[in-house]
């Protein structure tokens, strides 16, 4: 997707601190960090919501969630503990709409969400 700002970090077109990379997916820090960590893990594929996952893309789903606790455990937070979320469409707040999970972590997070 040509005007996509998470393609286009995932394809090295726009600036970002990566974190992490693999086949199917690239993680880089949050322009605007909510918590000491925040890290957004990203499909490679270009996917718009949760809405639009295939069944053949549940596997990448739980990668995503695999994803995550790897960055827990290298940047130490693993036990500490953290949050991850997906925003989607209008209520869920998302505004970059290609699928993307928050990691969020290094502060007591609140519950329920606002
Ligand atoms: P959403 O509200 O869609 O779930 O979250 C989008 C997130 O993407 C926001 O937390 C926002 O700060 C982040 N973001 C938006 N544009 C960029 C960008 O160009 N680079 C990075 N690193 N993060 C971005
Ligand atoms: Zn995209």
């Amino acid at each position: 997707m040509e005007d996509c700002i998470f393609c286009k970090i995932a394809n090295r077109e726009v600036e970002s601190t990566i974190v992490f990379e693999d086949e199917q997916a690239v993680a880089f820090k949050d322009l605007n960090p909510r918590a000491p960590y925040h890290f957004l893990i990203v499909p490679k594929a270009h996917i718009p919501t949760l809405n639009d996952m295939q069944a053949e893309q549940e596997p990448l789903l739980g990668h995503l969630f695999a994803v995550a606790v790897t960055l827990a455990v290298k940047f130490g937070f693993a036990q500490s503990g953290y949050r991850v979320v997906v925003n989607a469409n209008r209520h869920g707040g998302q505004e970059v709409f290609h699928v993307h999970m928050h990691l969020l972590a290094g502060r007591q997070m609140s519950w329920p969400p606002g």
